[in-house]
């Protein structure tokens, strides 16, 4: 026997325990997968042949020696083509799928050889001493030119399109190319070592370990979902970002002209009426917004708990007088009970504190016909922390003992039938229930059905000593105070968006200068135009608010006072804004009170 076969024994035995592990792991159904274990039962099948035919017994039934050559050929033809799927779907993709007609191309191409070499004549070239050399004939014609044919198909794809193969698949794929060139060279010198099926072994055995290893796949698969996923979330959330972008730039020009109408006293009572409808509408749609906006950022990771100095008592102040004025001339007393010993201030984020309180408050609200709510704080101090334990209690229509743990799933709302007059997204206990996780406290649901609700919510504050805020800087935002003299530019690239700002501005007696660009107030301050105050927008085409500050920090002796007006309320803005540069920051649409207060902060100088 040629000693040489030796070679493809270890091959064999090799590759037949690797195949075994590979068959016996968990594998992904993908087309890839699919063409590799192809090629390994083609490359065993070769080793088998080719292995079989070279027992010296054969040498006696020449009928089944040149049988067993043939289908040697035959796999070695098939593996070379799987190979060539396996290029394909390495340029084009591991998604790409065979259409109709290539898979009848490949297929009748494989079955046109098949049948040509098992019908052709082969012979066997007999040394004198009896040992076969090789084989020849036109099925050996057939079959090694039709598999180096493919080989040098492959090498030809594979240099084209060298520059889109970065991965690492690439590399077993030129090593095999340029294995059979060197091993079909060596044959033809050398007839009688079978070097070529050592190759494809080799290769094979290479692949599995490597590329082909299911284990990696599964990993490599788990990484690509999990990035797909993560684009999705990013579209998601721009999309989100760019909608709310959208949807507040028309409710500006709403809510600010029906604030400006409600001013008017041209415009007769029973109109007023009518815009209040407007604005309790434009309100209630921006809550809408903001929640959906809430809850994608809080999925998305992207909700920060931002912590500052913040006085407890005003935050009081303004929650009752939201409270008050939301229970219109509804039948309820609405009382308040407040620890007199939690300490003036505190540090925590006191947005989201209030974003927690006024959801429970509105519910309470919503919920109760008639009767009372109480809005009670109270504080466990242990050291220099502050356990504040909020409490809205009411005596609502309650909520029944089955639904108490459906309340904070999204979009979840109890007693639809019921409840339909009242307006809701389901969204505000869920949003709600989150923010206080995040701040590590908890909530608590107390209810009795038809009698009322107590919703309870505890969080650790630090208590601040020596507070760098000032306390009695309040200034009472409800007072309009006319300003004369003050000048501020307004940047904005929407033209109902500088008309809205124009006009609230002027009912303070402020004057206005528009621009549409940030190009336009650069050049307005590089021509040492004089101004107090410049409302600068952010989101413009070409240059952003925050390159136009930018630009305009860099002429000489700029100190006026900036603030960033935008639609774009997606992730922390104040703080983002504030970081960039700028003094204050008022999101649209412009809410009377954060208007009077950016004004009578910075233009006031009573
Ligand atoms: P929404 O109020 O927008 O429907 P929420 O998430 O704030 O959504 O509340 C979910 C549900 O919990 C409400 O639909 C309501 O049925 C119930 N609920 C919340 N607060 C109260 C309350 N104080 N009294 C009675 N039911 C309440």
């Amino acid at each position: 026997m040629n000693k040489i076969i030796y070679f493809s024994f270890a091959s064999l035995a090799f590759i037949t325990i690797i195949a075994i592990v590979y068959f016996r792991k968990k594998k992904l159904k993908t087309i890839e997968i699919k063409i590799f274990t192809k090629i390994l039962i083609l490359t065993i099948l070769c080793l088998v042949f080719e292995i079989l035919s070279a027992f010296p017994f054969m040498n006696s039934i020449l009928w089944l020696k040149l049988f067993l050559k043939k289908l040697f050929l035959i796999s070695m033809f098939l593996l070379v083509v799987n190979y060539f799927k396996y290029t394909i779907i390495l340029i084009k993709g591991i998604n790409y799928t065979f259409s109709k007609i290539e898979k009848i191309i490949i297929n009748s191409v494989e079955i046109i050889v098949s049948l040509a070499i098992l019908v052709t004549s082969l012979h066997l070239n007999v040394g004198d001493d009896g040992v076969v050399i090789n084989s020849y004939g036109l099925a050996q014609s057939i079959g090694s030119m039709a598999s180096m044919g493919i080989i040098v198909i492959i090498m030809i794809l594979l240099l084209i399109n060298i520059k889109k193969l970065t991965s690492r698949r690439a590399i077993p794929l030129l090593f095999l190319v340029i294995l059979m060139f060197c091993a079909g060279y060596i044959q033809i010198l050398f007839p009688s070592i079978l070097l070529i099926n050592f190759c494809l072994s080799f290769v094979a055995v290479i692949m599995s370990m490597t590329i082909e290893n299911p284990d990696l796949k599964i990993i490599e698969q788990l990484n690509i979902a999990r990035d797909t996923a993560e684009k999705a979330n990013e579209a998601k959330t721009d999309f989100l970002s760019n909608m709310s972008h959208e949807i507040r730039t028309p409710l500006n020009a709403i809510v600010g002209f029906s604030n400006l109408l409600l001013e008017d006293e041209s415009v007769p009572d029973s109109a007023k009426d009518e815009v209040r409808d407007i604005v309790m509408a434009s309100d209630n749609l921006l809550e809408i917004v903001n929640g959906i906006l809430d809850i994608s950022k809080i999925e998305a990771n992207k909700l920060e708990i931002v912590n500052t100095e913040y006085s407890l008592k005003k935050l009081c102040d303004e929650l009752v007088s939201l409270s008050r004025g939301r229970l219109g001339d509804k039948p309820i007393e609405f009382k308040t009970k407040f620890d007199p010993s939690i300490p003036d201030v505190l540090y925590g984020d006191s947005t989201r504190i209030k974003q927690i309180c006024v959801n429970i408050l509105t519910n309470a609200i919503k919920y109760t016909k008639e009767g009372w709510i109480e809005f009670k704080i109270s504080g466990i101090i242990k050291n220099d922390v502050c356990r504040l334990i909020i409490s809205v209690e009411d005596t609502g229509i309650g909520i029944k003992k089955e639904n108490i743990d459906k309340l904070f799933n999204k979009f979840e709302r109890i007693d639809l039938e019921d409840n339909i007059t009242i307006e809701g997204t389901g969204l505000g206990l869920a949003i709600t229930k989150k923010l206080v996780e995040l701040m590590n406290g908890k909530i608590v649901v107390q209810s009795v059905f038809g009698k009322g609700s107590k919703f309870t919510v505890s969080i650790d504050q630090r208590i601040v000593k020596n507070p760098t805020i000032k306390l009695d800087e309040e200034i009472n935002s409800e007072e309009k105070t006319i300003i004369n003299n003050k000048r501020v530019l307004l940047v904005d690239d929407n033209k109902i968006n500088l008309k809205v700002a124009e006009k609230l501005l002027e009912s303070y007696g402020i004057d206005t200068e528009s621009v549409d660009s940030g190009f336009v107030a650069i050049e307005k301050i590089q021509n040492n135009e004089k101004y107090d105050m410049i409302l600068l927008d952010d989101m413009m085409p070409k240059m952003s608010g925050v390159e136009t500050l930018k630009k305009l920090k860099e002429i000489p002796g700029f100190n006026i006072t900036t603030i960033a007006l935008t639609a774009n309320a997606l992730t922390g803005m104040k703080e983002k804004y504030l970081s960039e540069g700028f003094d204050d920051y008022l999101a649209k649409p412009i809410n009377k009170d954060e208007l009077n207060r950016i004004i009578n902060k910075y233009l006031n100088n009573d």
